[in-house]
């Protein structure tokens, strides 16, 4: 069935970090086809992890054509794209060759260049332009790796003949037939390079790693006219007219368009972004300031913290405790859990993220007693990433108050921990806020959906996404404040005996 211009779909490229993805969205923001492969992850050394750029580009059109083929294309009306952020690429401009892999966020390499810079009392300069802090995660210092690394590459920079992008900009690269060296306002703001107050490069960062700008994709809104594909690649040239890095297109896809409205997405990890309208506030918490969209040359600006484990903790009560045969069980032992146990798992595997920042921290159960047993080890994990998101929410409200603005009052959700209702209501009453479970929960695709078509007319504006936004399933707080408040301390005391710093 055709819409008004015969366009029906918008085409929405998922390109995550183990897999990609292409969606086709009914103007109702329904997901009507997917295709999906999956990502081989590299990893020549420890800590350090690789994308083939080829791949991910080979995936990405096998993907697209896969779901174009169900439909006409000329019933598309165009492309978003969302991505895993901070994953770095550098190719030749000509040939579009990549010099190298692409150094994954996830990826360790450049620790001992933060830490140089930490040393030199360079983190609050970039905390101030950045929103960001000085961690291998973002993409800057990995651009300085491959330029000093890769033969020649710096050299080459210089004289204009590479490209360094995030994966958006290199799909963007590939799909335009190498027409187009563009990113957008969210995937900049993860480089470590953009100034998130002009909107632009900041040349003092740049500096410190010899950047020439040449190399950089120019920087455009989320919604905007990013370049049309190549011909041969389909069977009709299709805009490119949305970008957003995964998080910032779940709050989109979420709807959080209001100051105060905050999104959380309980994955491997967990993201949470709670918009801060056209403020930067410059965390007191250690959470980073990003950019959750730009339209309209109009920036809103959002405040991020992240947990490491999600539902890693609840693959790691199945893959190594062997409490459970699958994720989905977790919810059935955790009713049956004595609800009195005091057992509290800090599941600190790899350290802590927000807002304690602690790489070296270990995981714990603590709080065991003789009748603690797989089902209470299986509750108070699922109670961890609860506790977790309460950190993240009271170091989000601090900041906010402390800016003047409205603390988030309730939390979106999405991401496939939260199929467990069980985990929902614990997170409900451990928050002491509603958490909501929209109708799509594939947010991130649709996020990127929206924002293309926002862009070309097929969806209204940001009003009508609210408006077609639906809840799925609301859950109050039912556990009584003193409860909830004395299981929370008990949570702090758990993260204070594993802290290192
Ligand atoms: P990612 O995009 O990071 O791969 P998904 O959003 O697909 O993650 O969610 C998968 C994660 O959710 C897994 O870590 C899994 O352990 C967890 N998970 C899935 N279903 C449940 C469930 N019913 N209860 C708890 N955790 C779950």
């Amino acid at each position: 069935m055709a819409e008004s211009g015969g366009k029906a779909y918008v085409l929405s490229i998922d390109q995550g970090t183990t897999s990609t993805r292409a969606l086709l969205f009914d103007s109702k923001g329904t997901p009507v086809q997917v295709a999906q492969k999956e990502l081989p992850q590299i990893f020549p050394n420890d800590g350090w992890v690789e994308h083939d750029g080829n791949q991910i580009w080979a995936d990405t059109l096998e993907v697209c054509r896969q779901v174009l083929s169900k439909v006409k294309a000329h019933e598309v009306a165009a492309i978003g794209i969302t991505n895993q952020r901070e994953t770095s690429l550098i190719w030749d401009r000509a040939t579009g060759v990549p010099l190298h892999n692409a150094i994954v966020w996830q990826d360790r390499r450049t620790a001992d260049l933060c830490a140089r810079l930490k040393s030199e009392g360079k983190e609050a300069i970039v905390q101030e332009k950045t929103g960001l802090l000085l961690d291998p995660y973002f993409s800057g210092t990995k651009l300085a790796w491959l330029l000093d690394k890769v033969d020649g590459a710096r050299d080459r920079a210089k004289k204009g003949e590479l490209c360094f992008g995030t994966i958006d900009s290199w799909l963007v690269y590939n799909l335009t037939g190498g027409a187009s060296h563009v990113t957008d306002a969210t995937n900049a703001s993860r480089t470590l390079l953009f100034n998130i107050d002009t909107q632009d490069w900041d040349d003092e960062i740049l500096s410190w790693f010899d950047i020439p700008r040449s190399l950089l994709p120019e920087v455009k809104d989320c919604c905007a006219a990013f370049g049309e594909t190549a011909s041969g690649l389909f069977d009709v040239s299709l805009p490119i007219t949305g970008i957003a890095g995964d998080q910032q297109a779940a709050t989109v896809g979420q709807a959080c368009f209001q100051p105060g409205m905050m999104k959380s997405t309980y994955g491997t990890g967990c993201f949470a972004l709670v918009n801060t309208g056209s403020a930067h506030v410059h965390s007191q918490n250690r959470l980073l300031a990003t950019v959750a969209y730009r339209i309209g040359g109009d920036v809103t600006y959002a405040l991020e913290g992240s947990i490491f484990m999600a539902g890693a903790t609840i693959q790691w009560l199945r893959d190594e405790m062997k409490f459970i045969t699958s994720a989905e069980e977790s919810e059935a032992l955790a009713k049956q859990a004595n609800p009195d146990s005091q057992a509290i798992v800090v599941p600190a595997f790899t350290g802590l993220g927000a807002p304690y920042w602690d790489p070296n921290a270990r995981g714990a159960v603590l709080g065991m007693t003789r009748d603690t047993g797989a089902p209470e080890i299986v509750r108070a994990a699922l109670e961890s990433v609860s506790y977790q998101t309460r950190d993240l929410m009271d170091a989000m409200g601090a900041d906010m108050e402390a800016a003047g603005l409205s603390a988030p009052s309730e939390l979106r959700v999405d991401g496939g921990m939260v199929a467990n209702d069980w985990f929902a209501q614990n997170l409900s009453d451990l928050l002491g806020r509603p958490v909501v479970r929209p109708v799509v929960q594939e947010t991130t695709a649709l996020g990127a959906a929206y924002l293309a078509g926002m862009q070309v007319g097929f969806f209204g504006g940001q009003d009508s996404v609210s408006a077609q936004w639906q809840q799925e399933a609301r859950f109050d707080a039912v556990m009584d404040e003193g409860t909830r408040d004395s299981r929370y301390g008990r949570w702090k005391d758990a993260v204070g005996r594993v802290l290192t710093v």
